[in-house]
């Protein structure tokens, strides 16, 4: 008997890979939108979300982007997608939330900005909402669990919600389809590197 050659040896392992990602990939036939929740400590959430946006408005459907906080940054991303055709871009008007200082301040901005967000996640012609920093909401008191899962679980069948921020509490992961927790293995910013346009914002 010849043993097999490193060629072959490949071919079998690639083909046993097949096989398991085929049997997968006809499992999953349901057709329906997902909530992701992008959290952690790590880099990563926010940016991850945008790129999603994109693909979704590079499809020729429509999307929503509603940033909870950072409204006052000169974010490059927000420049770029608001040129995009399809989507709408609505961004809370208070600022960093430590440094208004003000909770009355915070829930007022909040309270402004909500039905605009309640409205995308009501509407099937929006594919894909992303509430980014929306934990803060949650970690703050500015917004119940309750209020804003009703607004998820009402939302069209085929609408995705992609939900970013640290700190997702236990509620939130449950009620996702897909959570993704961004781990910190190392950042720039804790060596003392200044936060940059184009990397930071
Ligand atoms: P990004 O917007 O780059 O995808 P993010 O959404 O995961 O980051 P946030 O918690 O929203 O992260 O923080 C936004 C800003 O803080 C970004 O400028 C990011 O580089 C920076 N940042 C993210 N993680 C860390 C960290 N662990 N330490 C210091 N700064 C961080
Ligand atoms: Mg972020």
């Amino acid at each position: 008997m010849t043993t097999p050659s490193a060629e072959e040896r490949h071919q079998q392992k690639m083909q046993k890979h097949k096989e398991k990602v085929d049997a997968a990939v006809a499992r999953a036939q349901e057709e329906r939108g997902v909530l992701i929740v992008l959290t952690g400590n790590g880099k990563g959430k926010s940016s991850s979300g945008f790129g999603t946006l994109i693909r979704t408005l590079g499809h020729g459907y429509k999307a929503g982007l509603v940033q909870f906080i950072k409204g006052t940054w000169d974010c490059g991303e927000a420049k770029v997608l608001g040129k995009l055709e399809g989507l709408t871009h609505v961004v809370m008007g208070s600022g960093f939330t430590w440094e208004t200082q003000s909770k009355a301040q915070d829930q007022k901005a909040f309270d402004d900005v909500w039905p605009k967000a309640k409205a995308m996640l009501a509407d099937p012609d929006i594919r894909t909402v992303m509430l980014d920093e929306l934990t803060y909401m949650l970690a703050y008191d500015l917004l119940s669990f309750e209020d804003l899962e009703q607004a998820l679980v009402n939302r069209p069948a085929q609408q995705n919600v992609i939900i970013t921020g640290r700190g997702a509490p236990t509620a939130l992961r449950e009620l996702a389809d897909t959570v993704t927790d961004m781990k910190m293995e190392k950042h720039a910013f804790k060596a003392g590197v200044k936060a940059q346009a184009g990397i930071e914002w």
